[in-house]
């Protein structure tokens, strides 16, 4: 049996902590002393302020790095961000302000190790730290992903595949929603973090997990030993059948799912949480898969108001399906994929999907979801 423990919480640091400290005692206090070396493993994918929503706020990180200083133990903050330099996260996100009177050093991966993953993936480069350290603290932010409906517990480790290897796996693995959520799964299981702390004091939702999602309050902190479990009461908490999140149904198929929770604290309902609509990247016939992507999936939109030609979706895009002209961006929707990175990575919140008219004629037939 699995414990999920869920607090309410403000980013007011006199409460926080405390709190904090009390669930990390709670969830495994003992795994930490003086030989100890931590990662903690907050959601840095880009430069943004703490009011967007996006990352782990710098107040939970802080909590948990003093608690890993107070236990004798040895910290490290560290991430792979998705776009803009780690130094202007590390600001804009307030993290420089927050951490300067700790001793902890917070930088971007930058060395991998190949661990192995099981099949069919095998073998993937994943940050060294998160192979080496004694214990790995799990931060994540609670906010909604175009591509994979929440960003959670088990969505955060992808954030241990290092830099442009990211997109890679994307494109190997994106056009199948199914064989990404597993690729997540495995990745999670391998790394098998000691704690999964959720920040959800401010979450986000809507078309997250970028800019173009929107904030919404719900004030609490969910935390457990096992990142499946603590993913599932959120989800429960949102309205969200567990078998709706594509990560919660490739681990329930690869039969790691700990049916028996235990659930502690405060878990009220949440009313009206606003997800992105999701469509299946894949069904019927294989041969007809590419047909039906292009003509029936959301695509990926931009609003040429709130473009500023910045070029970080086209240097990200895997597929490279993105090209830019003198006053906007195109898109190849013969070759995109339509993993939505180029969502989640716009530093202007200008992207966001868009339904193409069979898709909808087909969704409201009811033949697709
Ligand atoms: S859509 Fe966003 S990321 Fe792409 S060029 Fe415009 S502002 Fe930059
Ligand atoms: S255009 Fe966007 S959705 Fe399409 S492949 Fe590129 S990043 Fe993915």
């Amino acid at each position: 049996m699995t414990r999920v423990i869920c607090k309410n919480g403000s980013y007011d640091y006199q409460t926080l902590k405390p709190t904090i400290f009390d669930m990390l005692t709670d969830l495994g206090g003992n795994l930490i002393n003086r030989q100890t070396s931590v990662l903690i493993k907050p959601n840095l994918l880009m430069p943004a302020k703490p009011e967007y929503c996006i990352l782990t706020h710098p107040f939970v990180v802080k909590a948990v790095a003093e608690y890993v200083l107070d236990k004798g133990g040895h910290p490290l903050i560290a991430d792979s961000p998705a776009m803009g330099s780690f130094k202007k996260i590390k600001k804009d996100g307030g993290y420089s302000e927050a951490l300067e009177d700790l001793d902890v050093d917070i930088k971007a991966f930058d060395t991998t190790v190949a661990l192995d993953i099981g099949r069919p993936f095998g073998k993937i480069e994943v940050a060294r730290e998160a192979v080496e350290s004694d214990v790995i603290i799990n931060l994540p932010k609670l906010k909604t992903h175009t591509g994979m409906l929440l960003s959670l517990g088990v969505k955060n480790l992808f954030g241990c595949i290092v830099g442009l290897k990211k997109p890679e796996w994307h494109l190997k693995s994106g056009v199948d929603r199914e064989m990404f959520a597993r690729l997540l799964v495995q990745i999670y299981h391998t790394i098998n973090p000691s704690i999964t702390l959720v920040d959800g004091i401010q979450a986000l939702q809507g078309q997250g997990p970028g800019k173009s999602g929107v904030p919404r309050h719900l004030g609490i902190l969910v935390g457990g030993r096992d990142a499946f479990a603590v993913d599932m009461a959120i989800c429960s908490m949102l309205g969200i059948k567990p078998d709706e999140l594509p990560t919660l149904e490739a681990a329930k198929k690869l039969g790691m799912l700990d049916t028996e929770v235990e659930f502690e604290g405060e878990f009220n309902a949440v009313g009206d949480f606003r997800v992105p609509m999701l469509a299946p990247l894949t069904f019927g016939p294989k041969p007809v898969h590419k047909f039906m992507r292009k003509h029936l999936l959301q695509r990926p939109e931009a609003d040429d108001l709130l473009c500023q030609l910045c070029g970080e979706c086209w240097q990200y895009c895997p597929a490279k399906a993105i090209t830019p002209n003198k006053e906007q961006i195109d898109f190849d929707f013969d070759v995109c994929i339509r993993c939505y990175c180029c969502i989640e990575i716009c530093p202007h919140g200008a992207l966001h999907t868009t339904e193409t008219l069979p898709g909808k004629i087909m969704r409201k037939l009811s033949i697709l979801k």
